[in-house]
């Protein structure tokens, strides 16, 4: 069935299409950074710090670096070995801030372990707040949580565009985020609340979660557990966004999140694993819309990291 997930039992969820709105945004911005370059001579300017070799992170900035290059973006990519000591990044960060040609800083997280474990925050907070294009350094999350937001953290800003963008109401609606995180639950929530939705957040102390989550008209879960939000968590019409990113090796769990014969099923048994959200499938045949996994927020994210590099250098530029 066009326009809904359609592979599951009753198929009538709206699909909420980050993918193509991440799209949609990255042309939006190049005709954006082309003006500023004809007006300032340079482009926006990206420094993304990468520390140690964990290949995770080298997959990450990599699709960073390609993005950025794509909508026509400066892009330095600082690379440090994994034995770079904390001063040496915080060197780096403070090099970076005080460049003319870098509008926006980001350092990959996880720093290596070495480094203790207080380091991350530290670093984060070193970044200037005009540049802080992460949105994690206490001084954006203070501000964001007075509700005057410089530069706000990517995968809640994504999710927020991606309500607005597909007319979903939040003013005065119940939303119920899962998830508590410094990066995705409690931004998430704030953002919620500052679009005057009434907010509830849950965590893993959270008392017949199930309950909770059954008031909600707009449901975020951003917990990494495969497949934990399933139709009895939803009020049947709801908006269900899934931060979640989780990827399934064991046969066991991929047959209770996909029944025998599903495409994905048929994918994961061909590959050895699969990617899901932390909404099961079946969630479609109660919910009003839905992101998919994949397809859903994750593109949104990089697409928010570009829209926050160019408005930090639009900003730099107007001051
Ligand atoms: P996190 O730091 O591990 O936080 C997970 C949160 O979920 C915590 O607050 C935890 O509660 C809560 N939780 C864990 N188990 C629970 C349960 N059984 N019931 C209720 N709450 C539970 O994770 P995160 O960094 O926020 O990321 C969450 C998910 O989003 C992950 O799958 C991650 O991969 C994904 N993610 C996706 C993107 C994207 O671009 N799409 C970006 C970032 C993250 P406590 O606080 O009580 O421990």
């Amino acid at each position: 069935m066009p326009g809904t997930l359609g592979d599951h039992l009753g198929m009538t969820a709206r699909v909420l299409d980050g993918q193509a709105l991440a799209t949609r945004m990255q042309e939006e911005i190049k005709p954006k950074v082309a003006e500023f370059v004809s007006k300032h001579g340079r482009p926006p300017g990206l420094g993304i710090v990468l520390v140690g070799d964990d290949p995770a992170s080298d997959v990450y900035v990599r699709h960073k670096v390609k993005a950025g290059g794509e909508v026509g973006f400066r892009v330095d990519l600082e690379r440090m070995p994994e034995s770079a000591t904390l001063a040496d990044v915080l060197g780096l960060v403070e090099r970076l801030n005080q460049s003319a040609a870098i509008d926006g800083i980001l350092v990959q997280s996880p720093l290596p372990k070495a480094m203790g474990a207080g380091a991350q925050q530290n670093v984060f907070d070193t970044i200037a707040v005009d540049k802080d294009v992460d949105g994690f350094s206490a001084e954006s999350v203070g501000l964001l949580s007075q509700n005057r937001p410089k530069l706000v953290a990517c995968t809640p800003a994504g999710v927020i565009e991606l309500l607005e963008r597909e007319k979903i109401p939040i003013r005065g609606r119940h939303a119920v985020v899962i998830g508590r995180s410094d990066i995705v639950g409690k931004p998430m929530a704030l953002l919620l609340l500052h679009r005057d939705a009434t907010v509830t957040i849950c965590h893993s102390r959270t008392p017949d979660l199930p309950a909770v989550c059954r008031q909600a008209d707009i449901l975020v879960a951003a917990v990494g557990r495969a497949g934990l939000v399933t139709k009895g968590y939803v009020k049947p019409g709801a908006t269900v966004i899934d931060v979640g990113m989780n990827r399934v090796t064991d046969p066991t769990v991929a047959s209770q999140l996909f029944p025998a014969g599903h495409p994905r099923l048929a994918s994961f048994q061909a590959k050895g694993s699969v990617l899901v959200g932390d909404v099961h499938p079946e969630v479609t045949d109660v919910a009003g819309a839905l992101t998919p996994v994949p397809g859903g927020v994750g593109p949104l994210t990089i697409t928010m990291l570009m829209m926050n590099t160019l408005r930090a250098a639009q900003e730099r530029v107007a001051r």
